[in-house]
């Protein structure tokens, strides 16, 4: 996966992270280079190094947990997790970089003190100073002194080493002075540049420009014995005081540590903080890890084919349609929505539905038709929030055909119909009443199964009835009526709606071809 994001991002020149983190913060709301000395977790304070504080609801940490946790008197469950520490070292060289595309290496080799090397210049050309700029050269590959160290043109390229360090794998850090203008540098620096010789990165004569060396305490978390039952004890008596500490040290586990992880990790974090929703990277590692992500809240590859609300169509945006749309939104199940010209209906749709709407299409997977179907999936796929019904199925389920037929059903059925159309709202009625204490809809308060299904056939039969009919919803079903203005103040009704205008469009094309 590392590999896979630094392709990723090679592709992308200079300047991408600091444009995606720019895009998603504000700036104004963040404070640059203030270290954090420690948190008072039952007054929910933390305190800067300069002695500012900041009062939290809700503390999202990265900071290595084993500081946390000492910070905080746990100092034994600190003692359990472990970690290395890395050494990242640069080198500038002047020439044409002789790896032609290659992008980073691992080394096994006992004749190098690093386990990998990236070709830092290959990811973006600005990672180098331009061509033309003329630049002293500080010492030569081996380390000694040049023979001039004038400044001098490109071009240049770039190296990045990773050095691991631990109480087992010591380092060696003493100070050495290189030759030329290099200066004084850790004995890690030299090692790395004979390293690189006997590695056949670079020759002993190449003119280096520019050295970088950086000791990162926290490199990488060990997953040592132990951890886990620190893990499992340490972050759920965080969370009681509102600390939610994640990310690659913050939640300690190497297996979830990488900067995909990390992000997910803060993502999900969020959600649980404001949604309850359960944190999968941190709790199932294997999981995420294993295969494919096709089960997870954050897929992106629903499609779901809508009846349209295309111009010189001749059928309206359907009442089948709107649930499922209204099941995706209630489940914040992203999924993109295309609509269907049913002037020219593409064939596929024939083949995998008879040519009804609507359809939904995920990656990898034989397209699903009947909206029956698909919210029982949805339900299945993406349990929370629930959205199951004890409503009696019976309640409204006549409710569209009896309207229909009211609308354009031959005379001599009318009166059945009418009556159907009563009695249907009546028992609507009659259970909302019933259960007004829970909340105006069938659902209480959110939108449930039953809603899905009964709330955009009652808005078809309210608005068609009352445009083409002259017919008002009874003032006796006060309940149904309520239950309207209700459910079309939700944010997933909203987002759904397409409008009474639409409706009467579509029963207008409908009604010229009976
Ligand atoms: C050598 C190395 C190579 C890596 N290579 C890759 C790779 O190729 N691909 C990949 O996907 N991932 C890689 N990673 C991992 C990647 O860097 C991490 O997954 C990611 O940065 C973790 O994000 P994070 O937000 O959890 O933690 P960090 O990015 O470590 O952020 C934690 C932040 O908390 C700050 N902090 C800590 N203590 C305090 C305090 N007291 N007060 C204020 N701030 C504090 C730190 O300064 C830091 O900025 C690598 C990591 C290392 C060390």
């Amino acid at each position: 996966m590392d590999g896979l994001i630094q392709a990723a991002l090679a592709g992308h020149g200079h300047g991408l992270h600091k444009h995606l983190w720019k895009e998603a913060l504000q700036e104004s709301s963040l404070r640059y280079g203030q270290k954090v000395v420690s948190i008072d977790k039952d007054a929910k304070v933390l305190t800067l190094e300069n002695g500012h504080q900041y009062q939290y609801d809700a503390l999202v940490s990265t900071t290595p947990l084993d500081l946390t946790l000492t910070w905080l008197g746990k100092e034994e469950w600190a003692k359990g997790l472990q970690h290395s520490s890395s050494h990242i070292i640069g080198i500038g060289i002047r020439g044409e970089c002789p790896h032609g595309t290659k992008c980073w290496l691992y080394f096994p080799e006992s004749n190098c003190p690093f386990y990998r090397c990236t070709v830092f210049s290959n990811y973006a050309k600005l990672n180098c100073p331009a061509d033309d700029a003329k630049l002293p050269t500080l010492c030569l590959g081996d380390g000694s002194a040049p023979a001039s160290s004038d400044p001098k043109e490109g071009p240049y390229w770039s190296l990045m080493f990773e050095v691991s360090e631990s109480s087992y794998k010591p380092v060696n850090q003493e100070p050495v002075t290189l030759g030329g203008t290099a200066g004084t540098w850790s004995d890690v620096v030299r090692d790395t540049l004979i390293g690189a010789i006997n590695t056949q990165l670079m020759k002993p004569g190449d003119e280096v420009v520019s050295l970088y060396h950086r000791r990162i305490e926290h490199g990488y978390p060990t997953p040592s014995l132990g951890r886990d039952e620190v893990l499992e004890k340490a972050l759920p008596w965080l969370q009681q005081f509102g600390i939610w500490s994640r990310g690659r040290f913050g939640s300690y586990k190497y297996e979830v540590a990488n900067q995909d992880h990390s992000l997910m990790l803060g993502v999900e974090c969020v959600d649980n903080i404001l949604y309850g929703t359960k944190e999968l990277t941190l709790a199932y590692p294997d999981i995420v890890n294993a295969k494919k992500n096709s089960e997870l809240l954050y897929l992106r590859n629903m499609q779901l084919h809508a009846a349209p609300d295309l111009p010189n169509v001749r059928q309206e945006p359907g009442p089948f349609c709107h649930r499922a749309l209204l099941t995706f939104e209630r489940k914040k199940v992203p999924y993109t929505l295309d609509y269907i010209d049913f002037a020219n209906k593409p064939s596929w749709l024939q083949d995998v539905s008879g040519g009804k709407v609507p359809v939904i299409k995920e990656d990898g997977q034989p397209y699903m038709p009947d909206s029956d179907v698909i919210v029982v999936h949805l339900e299945e796929k993406y349990p929370e929030p629930s959205m199951k019904s004890s409503v009696p199925p019976e309640i409204g389920a006549k409710l569209f055909p009896a309207f229909r037929g009211v609308l354009m059903g031959p005379p001599e059925e009318l009166a059945d119909k009418q009556a159907l159309l009563i009695s249907e709202l009546k028992a609507m009625n009659d259970y909302l009443e019933a259960h007004q204490a829970e909340g105006p809809l069938f659902g209480g308060h959110q939108i449930n199964a039953t809603d899905a299904a009964v709330a955009p056939k009652l808005y078809h039969a309210v608005v068609a009835l009352k445009h083409f009919k002259g017919w008002e919803l009874p003032p006796e079903f006060a309940a149904v009526r309520r239950y309207m203005a209700a459910i079309q103040q939700l944010p997933e009704w909203k987002k759904t709606d397409y409008g009474e205008a639409m409706i009467i469009k579509g029963w207008e094309r409908h009604m010229a071809h009976h």
